[in-house]
């Protein structure tokens, strides 16, 4: 399987429940490495620019208004698979829908505060990163 890198980040929610620890440990205890980190505060402008591709949603506003009422943790990994494998850890969209043992089954209270976000493909993921890394933020483990 492919080396690639993917975008997390630990949504307001899931910051505000002190559970960051818990959700790295599964990313590392399943194969992945955080090879950036950034603790942020998004205006609702910024939040608005990076869930662009949902502007046309009736639950844009408020995804928007959500993702930025606290800190978030942004973070990119790096490993096998790292796109899918993201996807698979964080669980379906909807937490009632969501695998159990996944993140959003054990963190997530709603289909609005879900824990956590994951790029959804390897292109997506590049352009994420890049929302909140440079090149010289981006530390391979390999
Ligand atoms: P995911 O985060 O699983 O990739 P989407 O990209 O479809 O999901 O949606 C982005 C975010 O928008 C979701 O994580 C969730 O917080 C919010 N969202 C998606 N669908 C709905 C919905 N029907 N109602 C409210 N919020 C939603
Ligand atoms: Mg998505």
């Amino acid at each position: 399987m492919a080396i690639q890198r993917t975008l997390s980040i630990i949504k307001p929610d899931a910051v505000a429940k002190n559970v960051i620890g818990d959700i790295i440990r599964r990313f590392e205890e399943n194969g992945l490495s955080v090879i950036a980190t950034r603790m942020t505060h998004l205006s609702a402008e910024q939040a608005g620019r990076f869930y662009a591709v949902h502007k046309e949603r009736p639950f844009y506003k408020d995804l928007c208004k959500f993702m930025s009422s606290g800190p978030i943790l942004a973070m990119t990994l790096e490993g096998s698979n790292a796109v899918n494998l993201n996807r698979q850890l964080m669980g379906a969209t909807n937490p009632k829908e969501a695998e159990e043992g996944t993140i959003r089954a054990d963190h997530a209270n709603s289909i609005d505060a879900n824990a956590v976000h994951g790029s959804d493909s390897e292109e997506n993921a590049g352009i994420e990163i890049s929302f909140f890394f440079g090149d010289l933020d981006l530390n391979s483990r390999l």
